[in-house]
């Protein structure tokens, strides 16, 4: 997809907020740091746009932004931050759960992953949530511009077992950095769309 315009349409806490339009949504999730910024703004050809989740608390919300009056990309704020309570964990949770178990606009979750890495024991426990409610996922392992090219297969082949990688799933190398993928994931993203 071509884009030009995009907002940030609400930084939603409540169902009761959540835009009204119907457009598909993709949301995004991965634990703070991940690249989920970059990925985005990648997408949306900015350098920045979408805000960066560096600011643990102040993130809890669900953020939609609207694309090209045809899709909201929904920020998902990241897990995994060590300094947030118990409380605030247990808050987060909720709204994600509710979100996602009862959004039906939701028409698939892009979870990344480090490309480096094993994934986390957050990563793990995200992917298998999604997978158990049935929503089309898109693992994208992102910063792969950090390995070389010769080791990519062996880090896919590590991410996917240790995720339990379910074969309707869909996985993508990506970089935010050489935009290596982004078609990949736009194309993704267009035939859930239409689903
Ligand atoms: P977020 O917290 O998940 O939104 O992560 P950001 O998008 O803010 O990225 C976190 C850090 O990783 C920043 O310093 C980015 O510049 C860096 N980063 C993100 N994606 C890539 C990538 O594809 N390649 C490289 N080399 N660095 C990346």
């Amino acid at each position: 997809m071509e884009v030009h315009n995009v907002e940030l349409q609400i930084s939603a806490v409540r169902p009761d907020q959540y835009p009204e339009q119907g457009y598909p949504e993709i949301a995004l999730v991965g634990r703070s740091n991940v690249g989920k910024s970059s990925l985005t703004n990648t997408l949306i050809n900015r350098k920045s746009y979408a805000r960066t989740s560096s600011q643990p608390g102040k993130t809890q919300t669900l953020n939609f932004y609207r694309v090209e009056d045809q899709l909201f990309f929904v920020d998902v704020p990241g897990y995994g931050y060590a300094k947030v309570s118990q409380k605030e964990r247990e808050k987060w949770g909720k709204m994600i759960e509710k979100y996602i178990t009862s959004r039906k606009e939701l028409k698939g979750v892009i979870s990344l992953v480090d490309a480096r890495h094993e994934p986390t024991d957050d990563d793990i426990t995200m992917y298998q949530y999604l997978r158990y409610y049935d929503i089309p996922v898109l693992v994208v392992a992102t910063k792969s511009d950090k390995i070389a090219r010769g080791k990519w297969n062996q880090h896919e082949s590590k991410i996917k077992k240790a995720l339990d990688f379910d074969g309707s799933s869909a996985f993508q190398m990506f970089s935010a950095q050489t935009k290596m993928g982004k078609e990949e994931v736009w194309k993704w993203i267009e035939d859930r769309m239409g689903e």
